[in-house]
């Protein structure tokens, strides 16, 4: 098959893949434990879906301006109002297929070939793809005494006359980790002195645990006037209100960078599907207590995790602030991440994501948005197939497994 060069040099996104294996495993009746999940397993908002029902029931679902219809844009208008004290105008707005598509079409663009995107490490498993898809070149930056936030001072070592943009995610996937005020002010900073683009993943913000506030970016900017800013705002509805499926994010920047944004999305796929931007917009302005509820489960399944972890003898954790993982350092007992998440998959049937995909080895991401018996049986079968001191045997429903390795 001839395919082109790029087509070559781009993976598969892992995390999708587990799914994919989860399930198959799952259909086959094996006794399987997904820790690999990246949604929330709530429900979506009720507004959401009586919105999107209300628009399917009229069987006139068309196309719509390729940067959103004008109703969910004012939504994102007043939302950014409401959690960042930032007035913007729709101009300023971008509805794309998630925040992913938001991304993509922001790095489109941006970058010219061979132009540098710096985002810490660890690091959302697409940032790389997405970057070299862009004909960019992804420039991971790891902090020096190994923490999962680097130093201002190793970020801007990294800038060079190459760099168009930096992306920071916080809180983090797959860390969990908020990053400090202090480090988002310095990225800022640094951005405006070196003229670069600094795109503010902001996927997770409100999912965020004890009792800390969301870090709000705008806080830090000297340039005030949103059009000629570099700074771009991405969200989603998708992991905030449990609504993956649905495919809803957007961008908050500047005008002319937007016009150019909405240009390759409407070439690319002329804007986000109708129904899931209305159901986006009943989100929006319904009832907001479900991201609560969702925040405070995450919180309570995190603190769950946590300590079944804690049982774990040189298990090396850092307490998520947010998200719905965690990334323990696993090297006490194997550094090789891929065949660490193989062997428990394989042994114990516990979906686990090698750091090695968020660049970062002896690391697994454990997700905690399942059940929390699942987190606490999944614990527990890492624990046991890692353990040599544990008993020979161990129940998966009701098969028995007999340890043969250690
Ligand atoms: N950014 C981060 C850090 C993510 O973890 C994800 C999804 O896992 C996304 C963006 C993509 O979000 P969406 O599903 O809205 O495209």
């Amino acid at each position: 098959m001839s395919l082109s060069q790029l087509a070559r040099t781009i993976a598969e996104s892992p995390t999708l893949k587990l799914n994919e294996t989860a399930a198959l495993l799952k259909d086959k009746g094996e006794p399987v434990i997904h820790l690999g999940g990246g949604e929330p397993k709530s429900k979506a908002p009720l507004d959401a879906i009586v919105a999107a029902a209300g628009l399917l029931q009229t069987g006139e679902v068309r196309y719509t301006p390729a940067d959103g219809i004008p109703a969910l844009k004012a939504a994102i208008v007043r939302y950014t109002e409401e959690h960042y004290d930032r007035m913007v105008r729709p101009e300023n707005v971008i509805v794309s297929s998630g925040a992913k598509q938001s991304i993509m079409v922001m790095l489109h663009a941006i970058l010219n070939p061979k132009e540098e995107v710096i985002f810490p490490v660890p690091y959302w498993v697409s940032y790389p793809e997405m970057v070299k898809l862009a004909g960019g070149v992804p420039v991971p930056v790891t902090a020096r005494d190994g923490r999962f936030e680097p130093t201002v001072e190793e970020i801007a070592e990294a800038v060079g006359s190459y760099t168009k943009a930096i992306i920071l995610n916080s809180p983090n996937n797959p860390s969990g980790v908020v990053y400090s005020d202090d480090f988002v002010a310095g990225v800022v900073e640094l951005c405006e002195k070196r003229d670069l683009y600094l795109i503010m993943d902001d996927t997770y913000n409100r999912l965020i645990f004890d009792g800390r506030a969301p870090t709000n970016c705008y806080r830090f900017t000297r340039d005030q006037n949103m059009d000629t800013s570099k700074l771009v705002v991405v969200n989603c509805v998708s992991k905030m209100y449990a609504m993956t499926g649905f495919r809803i994010g957007w961008a908050v920047g500047a005008r002319d960078l937007i016009r150019v944004m909405t240009n390759i999305q409407s070439q690319e796929t002329s804007g986000a599907a109708t129904p899931s931007q209305y159901a986006a917009l009943g989100a929006l302005n319904g009832v907001q207590s479900s991201i609560e509820s969702l925040r405070l489960t995450l919180e309570n399944n995190r603190n769950v995790m946590l300590k079944r972890l804690g049982t774990l003898e040189g298990l090396h954790v850092t307490q998520p602030g947010g998200t719905f993982y965690c990334f323990p350092d696993f090297s006490a007992y194997e550094k090789d991440s891929q065949k660490l998440s193989r062997f428990l998959l394989e042994k114990v049937r516990v979906v686990t994501v090698p750091g090695k995909e968020f660049g970062m080895e002896g690391h697994l991401r454990l997700s905690y948005c399942g059940a929390q018996k699942d987190i606490t049986e999944g614990v527990e079968r890492i624990k046991w197939a890692l353990d040599p001191n544990a008993p020979n045997e161990l129940f998966l429903g009701d098969r028995k497994v007999v340890r043969d390795w250690i």
